[in-house]
């Protein structure tokens, strides 16, 4: 019988290792994705629906591709459990898989129990993160359009590391252009648990200064504890009242990996040999994206989930023809930022495989930040996110 190769998630890690994992393999793996969503939504480029200048459909995409092009079987359905030791997994619908290999990419789970209060109000809709795309991103822009002029917008930033270090500066532009079209008189408040903005912050703070000055107030070292009605409590800061609150909890890897006992890094993230993204905690058990411990400079990203992807689709497609492993994998990443509809700033970075120390490292030299937003970045920024959809699913 061929290997079966099970794939959680087709989220950017896991579409994108379902996909290569057929390529790699000239299409001799049988390779199982289970996914709950109909379709894939993307996180990057969604503060933009929250600007307004995009709508959710602009950043769906089916999964046909991966079906009819590159004969992925993808299921409708969630893993409920895993047995590692047998090698099984058992969906929400009851239905089991045998696998061979396990390729787990489920994102982050968002730790609502962090933060008093917020999973009520998240639960009755009162208070919404939309840290996972979808109809959520939606609900959040119909509170900001609800939101009367003068009104207050809250957004707190959970300790890094979290998903995407530049998403919450990215969303703040976002939310803040469409103020400044259409409510002036309104303001958005960032509310930082950490020292200071955590990825391209020289760039972040002079736009705030020069193009959202008024509307955008930034406040670092608030450690949100407690949401209670339209307030928000801290550590140590006074209380903040709030229109609308975008409150944003600690995160860790996804439940499953979690519950699979995978999270081996405090509790929280998912250690993995960097040569295989193996999981150092389960034999035949790769764990890719937002949900493994990062290596130094390496960003919770779409990106990085991708290049994880590759370098992992290729060592299990070598582990199971008995062929060596690449000894010398490198990843890429480039985060844009859409400051307006159409202004953009980056960051990017090129992380090599240092065996002495088992770890990447970003390549010296390599990368660079942009040095002031440009309608050009705008227009690199849209294709990239068209190409990266493209790779993963297309
Ligand atoms: P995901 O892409 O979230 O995929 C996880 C998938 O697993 C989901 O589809 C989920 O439904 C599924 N799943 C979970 N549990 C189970 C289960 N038990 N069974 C089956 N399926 C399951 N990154 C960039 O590179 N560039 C950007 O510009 C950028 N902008 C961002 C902006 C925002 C607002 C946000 C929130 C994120 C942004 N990111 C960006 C980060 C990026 O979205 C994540 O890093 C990326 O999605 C991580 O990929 P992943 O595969 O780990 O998780």
């Amino acid at each position: 019988a061929k290997a079966r190769v099970l794939v959680v998630g087709g989220g950017y890690g896991g579409a994108a290792a379902a996909k290569y994992l057929r390529l790699l393999s000239d299409h001799r793996l049988d390779v199982v994705l289970v996914e709950p969503q109909a379709a894939f939504v993307s996180c990057p480029v969604s503060n933009l629906v929250l600007g307004g200048s995009k709508t959710l459909a602009d950043i769906t995409v089916p999964y046909d591709s991966l079906r009819s092009r590159h004969g992925v079987t993808v299921v409708k359905d969630m893993v409920a459990s895993v047995d590692v030791d047998k090698k099984v997994a058992v969906l929400a619908s009851g239905s089991q898989i045998r696998y061979d290999k396990l390729v787990l990419s489920p994102g982050v789970e968002l730790m609502f129990d962090q933060v008093q209060g917020l999973k009520a109000a998240q639960a009755e809709g009162r208070v919404l993160q939309a840290w996972k795309a979808g109809q959520e991103t939606v609900a959040l822009r119909r509170q900001l359009e609800a939101m009367p002029d003068g009104g207050v917008y809250a957004l707190t930033i959970p300790e890094a590391p979290y998903r995407c270090p530049p998403g919450p500066y990215e969303r703040a532009c976002q939310v803040a252009s469409y103020f400044k079209a259409a409510k002036p008189k309104s303001k958005v408040l960032v509310l930082d648990a950490n020292q200071d903005v955590t990825s391209k912050g020289p760039l972040f703070k002079k736009i705030w200064a020069e193009q959202y000055a008024g509307i955008i107030e930034y406040r670092p070292q608030h450690k949100a504890v407690a949401v209670d009605g339209n307030t928000i409590k801290f550590d140590f800061n006074e209380d903040v009242r709030a229109d609308v609150l975008n409150v944003l909890p600690p995160m860790r890897a996804g439940q499953i990996a979690v519950q699979t006992g995978l999270a081996n890094a405090n509790g929280r993230w998912c250690q993995v040999n960097y040569l295989t993204f193996e999981s150092t905690a389960a034999r035949d058990v790769h764990v890719l994206g937002d949900s493994i411990q990062i290596a130094p400079g390496m960003p919770k990203s779409a990106h990085m989930a991708n290049s994880h992807a590759k370098v992992a689709a290729a060592a299990i497609v070598a582990q199971l023809n008995g062929w060596d492993v690449n000894p010398a994998p490198m990843l890429t990443n480039t985060c844009y930022s859409f400051i307006d509809a159409r202004n953009v700033i980056h960051v990017a970075s090129v992380h090599e495989y240092v065996a002495a120390e088992k770890t990447f490292k970003p390549v010296a030299g390599s990368g660079g930040v942009s040095s002031g937003p440009t309608e050009l970045e705008g227009v690199y920024g849209w294709n990239w996110a068209q190409n990266i959809w493209s790779d993963t699913l297309g």
